[in-house]
């Protein structure tokens, strides 16, 4: 079967063919710690988890290196502002890397919520910067730097397909309020590394050729993915957002610096969750964690189903109901899957579904069609081995679809079947049968088997 991958470089849905046989190096962007990820960032990385689940289901053999943004990222995603980190540490009073570790590890653990798979190498920008300044020395070297008062910079006039992946006019880019030249020779140069304004005085500074300060927020990315990855690799990923700046000025490092064109063969990008039509921030709202829908009793992997009803290239509005909507679904579906019988031990997958469902995937991953034949399967009387079929094609949804549910039985509960299980044994079946309506009452069923008595919700 052919995969094939919508290519933000050219605009093409191509069918994806590896640089080296069956391995395939994936670097994705990953989270600036200096807050909770929230759930639009989440949609970023669901994304990229399908991306990586469908390419091993596919049997590839998937490298996946994502960094940790723990310096260098500006409160703009150009040169200006504050040090995201260092704002927030002076904010909390705390130390940069304590704060970068805690939201690391948050979002680690909504990962596990999410059942994304970790990527085999996390990678920190703050334990990198040998790498990092080896690559502006290299492009120094090279003659694509000069210096201004406050860093050094990339001369992106040296670099003829600086607009390529965002398909910028670069030459009619205006000098707007949103880009600041200062300094710079032109509009689109963007800082390598940044000169600390008074020493001392950021937590996170070091030293390096060109005097004490900290990396621009691009170069990590190509630092680190070169490092682990090498000079060339098959597939790159981020949010939308990324495209005109940071990934923009990623492939042009890189490409001046390395001398391979292209850099990476694949870029994809995911596009926004959105909140009343516009991507989610402070000033719009929706800007939940895992943690606080799950206070409000939105379990992740409904969250997960929610995006997967999307497709990753559209936007996806964002809302409580249309959350409601994902959440009833998905149970609805889980407690069919529950009652279907057990597969003969004979049956065998089912073909036709699963060959229509492996055509949605690979064709650039389209999971609401995906979800859609599995809609189909667990409906269809007549359809094989449905259980082996819903397990093989879970691999790629990542929803436990499988997994019973774990009920909490609340106290009272548990004592009234107690009571009935005593009743019984004496024959009391007028109490038994009083008990059990006690049970349903509140909200519980009981059913007597030969394993024991199976307490379900109603
Ligand atoms: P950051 O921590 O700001 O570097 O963002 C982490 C990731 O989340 C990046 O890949 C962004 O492109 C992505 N992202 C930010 N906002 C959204 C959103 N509303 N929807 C989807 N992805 C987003
Ligand atoms: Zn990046």
């Amino acid at each position: 079967m052919v995969l094939k991958l919508f290519n933000t470089l050219g605009r093409k849905k191509q069918e994806f063919k590896p640089i080296h046989g069956k391995e395939v190096g994936i670097y994705t962007c990953g989270p600036t710690v200096y807050w909770y990820q929230h759930i639009g960032n989440l949609r970023s990385y669901i994304f990229a988890d399908i991306l990586k689940r469908v390419l091993i289901y596919d049997g590839f053999k998937v490298k996946h290196v994502m960094n940790v943004t723990d310096v260098g990222h500006l409160t703009s995603d150009a040169d200006s502002g504050e040090d995201k980190m260092e704002k927030a540490a002076l904010k909390e009073g705390k130390k940069a890397e304590d704060i970068a570790n805690y939201y690391w590890k948050i979002f680690r653990e909504d990962f596990k919520k999410l059942n994304i798979i970790e990527p085999n190498i996390w990678c920190k920008a703050t334990e990198h910067i040998k790498e990092q300044i080896e690559l502006i020395k290299k492009l120094e070297e090279k003659g694509y730097t000069y210096e201004t008062s406050d860093g050094i910079y990339f001369d992106t006039s040296k670099y003829k397909d600086y607009g390529k992946l965002a398909l910028l006019n670069v030459k009619g880019l205006e000098a707007g309020k949103r880009i600041e030249v200062g300094d710079k020779r032109n509009k689109t140069d963007f800082a390598l590394w940044k000169f600390s304004e008074e020493e001392g005085k950021r937590q996170q500074e070091w030293k390096s050729p060109w005097g004490i300060g900290f990396p621009g927020w691009h170069i990590e990315c190509s630092a680190m993915s070169s490092k682990y990855l090498g000079e060339q690799f098959d597939i790159h990923t981020g949010g939308e957002d990324h495209i005109p700046i940071h990934h923009t000025n990623e492939i042009c490092q890189s490409e001046c610096a390395f001398g391979k064109k292209p850099w990476v063969n694949y870029w994809l990008h995911g596009a926004f969750l959105t909140f009343k039509g516009e991507k989610v921030s402070k000033s719009k709202g929706g800007l939940f964690t895992i943690s606080e829908l799950e206070e409000k009793e939105y379990k992740p992997l409904e969250y997960r189903y929610f995006c997967l009803n999307g497709h990753y290239r559209t936007q996806l509005e964002f809302s409580i109901e249309n959350l409601d909507n994902a959440k009833n679904s998905l149970q609805r579906l889980k407690r069919i899957i529950s009652s279907l019988p057990k597969d003969n031990e004979n049956s065998k997958i089912d073909k036709k579904y699963l060959e229509e469902f492996e055509n949605a995937i690979n064709d650039d991953l389209d999971m609401p069609k995906a979800l859609s034949v599995l809609w189909k399967l667990v409906r269809d009387e007549k359809a094989e081995g449905k259980i082996k079929t819903i397990k093989k094609m879970d691999e790629v949804f990542g929803l436990d679809l499988l997994k019973k549910e774990e009920i909490k039985i609340p106290h009272e509960v548990q004592k009234l079947v107690e009571e009935r299980e005593k009743a019984r044994k004496t024959k009391d079946f007028k109490k038994s049968d009083e008990l059990r309506d006690k049970i349903n009452k509140l909200g519980f069923n009981v059913a007597d088997s030969k394993e024991g008595v199976k307490i379900s919700k109603l």
